[in-house]
């Protein structure tokens, strides 16, 4: 057994009581997790605010550390991988592109931290200004908050911790309580590196209760979030006029056009439906496949399926492992069911067994189906063939989301047009809704939410703009 602790004050210590964290395959207790009071939520969140304000680290610094860090997970990649594995269930090969990715994060961020920089403010170019030279700073806003969902425990948390230690900030992290390890491995390896113990602090337990107060802090600046719409909103409300990066729910089209190149296409689709067991904001849900070209298409996804197999994350080869709770393997499997009640055809999978949902495919599928409207988060794709290109680019758009879509088309024309018209944070031509470069601004608009990940960019968002002007005394 595991026990996940708490870090405050530069120190693990134990919370006011202990839950369970259970395997997400076998159902074995795997850890036990400390649940922090209101009292080490206040804690970490003061020695934080005092500890960013006593110790700022220069820029070279923040490089130093997190480059040292993004060496070492390298260094202990299997460890991470198997502490990945543990949290969420994910199979070995979605852990170590978690950890591999977790690791780039850091060193981006690493390479960041030497080019914050402002700019000259020719102030003499207004009428009236003259021997006045002007210019901008960006400075640290002082302590983010980070607060985690559990489809990418290692990954997610980089790209809010470690932009806020390249900028100058400290940080206080409030992983999901499905999967605390990962958060508590990612802190010690920070500290392993050389990060001052007060810059950061790690408090487990429920979003109710953890994450509200945290909400309801007047201490952090500035709130790194990545989860639920419903739970963004209520942060919004909650945090008043302080800034906040709110990466939120997604439903997630891609569209295959029938000029498009399936041999390329396929894999890309059948990869980014089924990764992280469909766990992903921008897991290819909604597949529009030109009716042309639908029937080979469908063949070629059986043929891409057909020897995959969906079972014990830890085993290697294993292609989909559970989803994170018996409540959505419940919640997604009547989904499933609904639609084929409703007409829908199976085209592969479709059955469950404990936690694991076989990847599955359906066609037929109604527009108003729940697998297609909702954010389904789980191994299950949807096929909805087109004829008019228009309007596939319409049905894409109309949804209350605006995360990422992709397109496949050797039609230039077309790729453009999609671009110009998908209110989208992200449009991939000839690739996948859910492709990601880590460096890229990376973001929704819509109800998808608002600010930037990617460590350029969210490092804009975690400083703030200083101009200084100089005048002759
Ligand atoms: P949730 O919104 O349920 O939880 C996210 C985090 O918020 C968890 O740490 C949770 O704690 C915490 N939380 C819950 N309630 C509160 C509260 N009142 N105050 C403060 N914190 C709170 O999301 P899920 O974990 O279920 O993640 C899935 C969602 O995340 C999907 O909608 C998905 O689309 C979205 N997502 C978006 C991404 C994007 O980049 N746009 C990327 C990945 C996921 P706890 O769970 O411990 O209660």
């Amino acid at each position: 057994m595991r026990t996940a602790r708490l870090f405050v004050h530069g120190s693990w210590i134990d919370g006011v009581s202990t839950f369970e964290m259970r395997d997400k395959y076998d159902g074995t207790p795997v850890a036990e997790v400390h649940e922090a009071g209101s009292e080490h939520v206040d804690a970490a969140l003061e020695g934080v605010a005092r500890g960013q304000r006593d110790h700022a680290l220069p820029p070279y610094d923040r490089f130093r550390i997190l480059s040292t860090a993004a060496r070492r997970m390298e260094e202990l990649h299997d460890e991470f991988v198997n502490t990945v594995v543990l949290d969420t269930g994910f199979t070995l090969t979605d852990a170590r592109r978690e950890v591999s990715r977790a690791a780039q994060t850091l060193l981006l961020s690493a390479e960041e931290a030497k080019r914050i920089h402002g700019e000259v403010v020719p102030f003499d170019s207004a009428p009236g200004v003259s021997e006045r030279y002007a210019f901008t700073v960006r400075r640290p806003l002082g302590v983010v908050c980070a607060i985690t969902p559990f489809n990418s425990p290692l990954n997610t948390l980089t790209h809010k911790v470690a932009p806020a230690l390249a900028a100058g900030n400290g940080v206080v992290v409030k992983p999901a309580s499905y999967t605390p390890l990962s958060a508590g491995m990612l802190v010690q390896l920070l500290l392993d590196a050389g990060l001052p113990p007060d810059l950061v602090a790690l408090v487990q337990g429920p979003g109710s209760t953890v994450g509200q107060r945290l909400l309801e802090s007047p201490i952090p600046s500035f709130y790194a979030f990545t989860g639920s719409t419903e739970v963004g909103e209520h942060i919004r409300r909650t945090v008043g006029l302080r800034r906040t990066q709110l990466e939120l729910g997604s439903l997630s089209s891609t569209i295959v056009c029938e000029d498009a190149v399936l041999d390329r296409c396929v894999p890309l689709c059948v990869g980014a439906a089924f990764r992280k067991a469909g766990q992903v904001c921008t897991s290819v849900q909604r597949l529009y496949v030109h009716a042309a070209v639908v029937d080979e298409f469908l063949s070629a996804i059986k043929d891409e399926l057909g020897s995959r197999t969906a079972g014990d994350p830890k085993q290697e080869g294993t292609f989909v492992g559970p989803v994170i709770s018996a409540e959505d393997a419940d919640r997604i499997e009547s989904w499933i069911d609904r639609a084929t009640r409703r007409g829908a055809q199976v085209v592969h999978g479709g059955r469950r067994s404990g936690q694991v949902i076989e990847p599955t495919v359906l066609d037929d599928v109604a527009a108003d189906l729940d697998v297609f409207c909702r954010e389904i988060f789980g191994p299950v794709v949807s096929i909805r063939p087109f004829s008019d290109f228009d309007e596939a680019l319409a049905e894409v758009d109309d949804t209350p989301f605006g995360l990422a879509a992709g397109i496949f088309t050797s039609d230039i024309t077309r790729a453009l047009t999609a671009a110009e018209r998908l209110r989208m944070g992200s449009v991939h031509i000839n690739e996948t809704s859910s492709s990601r470069v880590d460096l890229m601004p990376y973001g929704g608009v819509k109800h998808s939410g608002l600010g930037l990940e990617g460590p350029r960019y969210a490092i804009d968002e975690m400083t703030e703009q200083r101009l200084i002007s100089i005048g002759r005394p």
